[in-house]
């Protein structure tokens, strides 16, 4: 890929810094410092605070949701889900899961998955991103935990907000995302346990809309994992 070989030429040329600290970096490295990593936020140590229960309950039942950060609109976390899903750089996403996967497996999260389905792009954006951040977080949690990574099981439909997410109510987000998934082949999921991927929660309403289709489709439970959690909106 044009973009991959360039980026990395330019890596090469111009040493890179951390994205937290602006401290050099070793050849290595790439994003952030160990020393930044090793301090950002981690969302179990806060979970009491982000209250996700309440955001996912309700609707359709759930056997488990873990992430791994915090998500605050001025700390590296921020910068980092930006570089994964607007700056071409989804290989990250891939890393940061790799790290903290071991963590899971050792604490028995997510038994007996057996299909992980990345939260799917609207073709629209899709085409205009080139690639979906989500798949490269669920394919080492596929691996890991034995399970199918689908990532073309469900279609999602291309419907341009009219307002931006924040700006909407939860209400009217819930709303707009009425029916927006499909699975693609009826019974795909009737009798798995599926976990969902995604990059970031925030009202939980893209989650919940598309694990009620995997519901419907007959699907034994669901569970949900995302990379981050921002605060409740
Ligand atoms: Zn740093």
């Amino acid at each position: 890929m044009m973009g991959g070989l360039f980026s990395g030429l330019v890596d090469t040329l111009f040493p890179s810094y951390c994205i937290c600290c602006q401290s050099r970096l070793p050849a290595e490295r790439r994003f952030i410092c160990s020393t930044c990593f090793d301090e950002l936020p981690r969302y179990e140590e806060n979970a009491t605070y982000y209250d996700v229960e309440t955001r996912l309950e309700g609707y359709v039942p759930y056997s488990e949701y873990h992430a791994d950060l915090v998500f605050t609109h001025t700390n590296a976390v921020r910068d980092l889900i930006h570089l994964i899903k607007y700056r071409q750089s989804p290989e990250l996403g891939r890393s940061l899961v790799e790290y903290f996967l071991p963590g899971h497996l050792e604490q028995g999260h997510y038994p007996d998955v057996s299909i992980v389905v990345p939260v799917p792009l609207a073709p629209k954006r899709l085409r205009h991103r080139g690639y979906n951040q989500s798949d490269f977080l669920a394919a080492p949690l596929a691996k890991a935990l034995g399970a199918e990574l689908m990532t073309d099981a469900v279609a999602r439909r291309d419907r341009e907000p009219s307002g931006t997410q924040t700006a909407r109510s939860r209400r009217q987000r819930w709303e707009h995302m009425e029916g927006i998934f499909s699975v693609k082949a009826p019974g795909t999921f009737t009798g798995r346990r599926v976990l969902l991927v995604d990059d970031l929660l925030t009202s939980g309403a893209t989650l919940i809309r598309l694990a009620q289709t995997i519901m419907s489709d007959g699907a034994e439970s669901v569970s949900y994992y995302t990379l981050a959690v921002d605060e409740k909106s």
